[in-house]
């Protein structure tokens, strides 16, 4: 069965322990100046925002049918049944197409980096996989992020607002919004105070992108396939030269 995360901003308080262990979880640096920081980035996969004693989390949707996945020309994005939409960096080779299709804006870039990778949260694979919860609902001190099935999450956001109408607008966000997501979002505000956008479709975007796609011209994403897989190449024989020279200094330190 499908999992998901339901966050619930009425139970938040801010306490950011969420943002602390996805660092801790992807060994991404986190301090009192990262804890400021009220955006996604290469180096923070998860930020809470605040406004007006309000709170909202953001993070990666993990899509039910990505339109990141949807445009991959190399399959390095993948939706899993269980949920996550994971990423492998050996395959990605750079060209940011994700980065322009996801509809949330989440897929960021380590633009600094000499070897760059595309970053966001992938829904803690490797626990998910193992039968365990996220870190940040693990560490989440109030039950404001919770993991579990996503169809018994969903009754249960809506058994919340059918129990405390007034302390919700009466809108489970993910359900629908581009096909449904694998996070799901409960507030007392409106979603669009922190900057989620409430004129999605409800049809999956990866629909639309092949609708689109299929009036271009076929030399088009031909062309962009043709240049994205030079620098592909180009990029892996830079990888494995670098490789092979760790290799040969490391050989050369052991023969002396
Ligand atoms: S940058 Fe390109 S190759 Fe890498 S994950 Fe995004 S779409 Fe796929
Ligand atoms: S699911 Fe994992 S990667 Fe995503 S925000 Fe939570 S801890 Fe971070
Ligand atoms: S750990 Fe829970 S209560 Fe604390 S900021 Fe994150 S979601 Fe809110």
């Amino acid at each position: 069965m499908s999992k998901a995360l339901l966050y619930d901003a009425t139970l938040c308080i801010d306490c950011k322990q969420c943002e602390a262990a996805c660092a801790d979880q992807n060994k991404l640096p986190y301090d009192d100046n990262i804890a400021k920081e009220e955006r996604q980035s290469e180096h923070k996969f998860t930020a809470v925002l605040s406004k007006n004693d309000k709170y909202m989390r953001r993070l990666c949707m993990n899509c039910q049918e990505p339109a990141c996945v949807s445009v991959c020309p190399v399959a390095a994005l993948r939706k899993t049944s269980e949920g996550p939409v994971i990423y492998e960096a050996n395959r990605c080779m750079g060209c940011r197409y994700c980065m322009a299709a996801c509809p949330f804006g989440v897929p960021k870039y380590e633009w600094s980096s000499l070897n760059p990778k595309v970053r966001k949260c992938t829904m803690c694979p490797d626990r998910v996989l193992a039968g365990r919860q996220t870190a940040c609902a693990e560490n989440c001190p109030t039950g404001a992020t919770k993991f579990g099935d996503r169809d018994e999450l969903i009754n249960e956001a809506r058994k919340r607002i059918q129990d405390n109408p007034a302390n919700y607008i009466h809108h489970i966000y993910g359900v629908e919004e581009v096909g449904g997501t694998s996070v799901l979002l409960l507030s007392g505000v409106p979603f669009e105070e922190f900057g989620y956008r409430t004129d999605f479709p409800r049809d999956p975007l990866p629909l639309r992108t092949y609708q689109v796609l299929s009036k271009i011209p076929d030399f088009i994403p031909l062309g962009f396939v043709t240049l994205g897989g030079i620098w592909w190449i180009t990029h892996r024989r830079e990888a494995v030269a670098a490789a092979e020279g760790r290799q040969a200094h490391q050989a050369g330190k052991e023969l002396k």
